[in-house]
């Protein structure tokens, strides 16, 4: 009984929340990408949280990938989302679904007249997907990024796509 709380704790610790560690491969060596959170008092005594994305350095322990901050990579991933192809985006789908949806509950419940039945537009699709990226649940910029139809990898701190 004993053992198995002390597992318990011990998964937990390991399984932080952080969004986009298993999508992206390191450039340099192709070790996987992990994280870890820095937290630093500010002056007005609050704390700020900092998320930092870098090589597991599994494959070489040398590798001098370095670190990016979770938000630049996230401005990265959207500069990404808006090169590739609609149809890299594998969720396209779903998330006109959800712009439709959106768009019926702007409509039915505030009463607000949407501009006819206006074709959802392909730049609709992608600033959906960059909205994901930036605001919704872990939960789901997870599910974004493993719908991407190829890999992701980080070198010298810039984030690209492998054709
Ligand atoms: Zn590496």
């Amino acid at each position: 009984m004993q053992d198995k709380i002390s597992n318990d704790h011990l998964t937990r610790t390991q399984d932080k929340e952080f969004a986009f560690t298993k999508m992206i491969t390191c450039g340099l060596c192709g070790s996987g990408i992990t994280a870890d959170e820095k937290f630093k008092k500010l002056k007005d005594g609050t704390t700020n949280r900092y998320v930092y994305y870098g090589c597991t350095k599994f494959k070489d322990k040398d590798c001098p990938c370095g670190y990016i901050r979770e938000e630049d990579l996230i401005e990265q991933l959207a500069m990404v989302l808006d090169t590739i192809s609609l149809d890299e985006i594998g969720m396209k789908d779903r998330i006109r679904t959800e712009i439709e949806s959106h768009n019926e509950f702007q409509e039915s419940v505030l009463g607000r007249e949407v501009k006819e039945k206006v074709k959802i537009k392909e730049v609709d699709i992608r600033n959906y997907a960059k909205h994901i990226l930036r605001k919704r649940p872990l939960y789901e910029k997870r599910e974004l990024l493993s719908h991407l139809r190829s890999k992701l990898i980080l070198k010298e701190k810039q984030l690209s796509l492998v054709s």
